[in-house]
């Protein structure tokens, strides 16, 4: 979901958020509760009365609705849409394709197909962008004239490859939309296709009446799940999502939504494949500052005269805390970007090759753009799948994500011989510590077992164009020491100060 003005009552998007059917049977294969039973109740009302969730509850059907709306509005074509075959070989070849490499550990099938994900990177890495952008762009002009109740917010990583496979994933699905309706959920989508064999056989469904219709085609023509063939008075349950636009468009209440007749359900034909088809702005203002501010400290009483010369292989990306491993990760994050949208640092970044091929486009900690902050869980709390389990504050703080590694040759303590220490400033468990070194200068030492991986030193260090020190995933989280002598509580986030839009 997408809430960039906080004015959408928390309640509100986790019912949103429940009713998501891959999320929420993802999250119940995961961890079973009560809380991710959506997904049964989606499979219920299905069975009941066809596919509403097509066209109530998937924020990219309704999303397609508003371009088509958009479209009817400006275009007036008589002629908008007519009855297609069912493409079923390509449809089941898209749901086996995401189920397969499902049950071999990967979520990239679902990660690509699945609607309610596809939405969320579009409002993660287009809508919400563009928002800002404009917020940034109005409050440069309103502080012209000394009004200052918009403050700009910085986007700190742009990552290019996840927002060319979304915005291509977004026209694609526009001109679909606009080309031939609910082409991608008649065809692509995999949830789509489950749904459509149930609403086949549902209790409650779009009856033609034989005697009422004259078959002036009215209803075919606006169906945009071209499902309905006027000539056999046929309605194919399988893929209508159930918008309802043919009954009331009907000039002689020829069509009704009825549970008492069985309909004719098209023959099976040879198939030709047809080629063409909130939390998360909750970081504020105040915060946001203060990242700025730590780099600003750090800039100024550091001078960097010296490049730094040894380049950083990271082995493995880190996954985000509650996530358990970097294995199990993969296998269930189906890329929504929701905790992306949702982190109030900015670490969390779309991937694209950190994790593999596989794990294309989930999100990873980026230490460039900000580091995993002490006292924070929310992305645990978004996450609508599981792949990022809940964790509490306690047992977060001592999760070890990964580990820092100290590059003595890049660090200006040595290359320049001057003071630094910004790492262990920064560091929320002391794990790194200051040494002495020459001159009474004092070095950067990194005690493992106390690290927990959160890439504040990382952050922190104003060494370039390489860090002089950055964290190494952990492919399993580990459970690092408490420093009880050295702990220092980092600068408290208060998420419930309002963000500026
Ligand atoms: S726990 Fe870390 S990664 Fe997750 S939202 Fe908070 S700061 Fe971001
Ligand atoms: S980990 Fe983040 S991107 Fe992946 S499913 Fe959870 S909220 Fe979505």
């Amino acid at each position: 979901m997408i809430d960039f003005t906080e004015q959408i009552p928390p309640a509100f998007t986790k019912y949103v958020l429940y009713f998501q059917f891959i999320p929420s049977l993802l999250k119940s294969l995961a961890a079973f509760t009560i809380l991710s039973t959506g997904f049964l109740l989606v499979l219920l009302l299905t069975a009941l009365f066809g596919r509403i969730y097509c066209s109530t509850i998937c924020p990219l059907g309704f999303l397609q609705d508003i371009i088509n709306y958009i479209t009817k509005k400006i275009k007036k074509r008589k002629r908008r849409f007519e009855y297609l075959k069912e493409q079923k070989i390509l449809r089941w070849s898209f749901l086996a394709f995401c189920v397969v490499l499902f049950l071999f550990g990967f979520a990239i099938g679902i990660n690509l197909l699945d609607p309610y994900s596809i939405y969320g990177r579009i409002a993660g890495n287009i809508f919400r962008p563009t928002v800002i952008g404009l917020n940034n762009f109005i409050s440069s002009i309103l502080t012209n004239f000394k009004i200052y109740s918009l403050y700009p917010y910085e986007i700190k990583s742009f990552n290019l490859i996840p927002f060319l496979i979304t915005i291509s994933f977004l026209i694609l699905i526009a001109y679909l939309s606009v080309k031939k309706g609910r082409l991608y959920c008649n065809t692509v989508c995999p949830v789509g296709t489950l749904l459509g064999y149930i609403s086949k056989y549902s209790f409650f469904k779009i009856i033609i009446k034989d005697e009422e219709c004259l078959s002036c085609g009215l209803c075919e023509r606006d169906c945009k799940a071209n499902c309905i063939d006027s000539d056999s008075k046929i309605v194919d349950m399988s893929r209508c999502v159930m918008c309802f636009d043919c009954i009331s468009l009907c000039p002689t209440n020829g069509i009704t939504f009825d549970y008492k007749k069985s309909i004719k359900t098209p023959e099976p034909e040879l198939v030709e494949v047809d080629e063409s088809k909130r939390n998360f702005l909750i970081s504020t203002g105040v915060y946001l500052t203060s990242l700025s501010t730590i780099l600003a400290q750090v800039k100024k009483q550091i001078v960097v005269t010296k490049p730094s010369t040894v380049p950083i292989f990271r082995k493995y990306a880190i996954s985000p805390p509650g996530s358990q491993s970097i294995k199990r990760f993969n296998s269930i994050c189906t890329a929504c970007h929701l905790c992306v949208s949702s982190c109030p640092t900015q670490v969390l970044q779309p991937s694209f090759l950190e994790y593999g091929f596989t794990g294309m486009l989930q999100p990873r900690l980026n230490n460039k753009s900000g580091y995993c902050n002490f006292d924070c869980n929310i992305c645990s709390e978004v996450c609508p799948t599981g792949a990022i389990l809940p964790i509490d504050i306690e047992k977060k703080k001592l999760t070890q994500l990964g580990v820092a590694k100290f590059i003595k040759e890049n660090c200006i303590v040595y290359t320049q011989r001057t003071e630094c220490g910004a790492c262990s400033e920064h560091c929320p468990t002391k794990a790194v510590h200051m040494i002495p070194f020459e001159n009474n200068l004092v070095i950067p030492e990194v005690r493992e077992e106390y690290c927990i991986g959160c890439g504040a030193c990382e952050y922190a260090c104003p060494v370039k164009p390489y860090k002089a020190i950055y964290v190494e995933g952990n492919p399993i989280h580990k459970t690092a020491k408490k420093n009880i002598e050295e702990e220092k509580p980092q600068q408290k986030v208060d998420y419930k100060e309002e963000f500026p839009f």
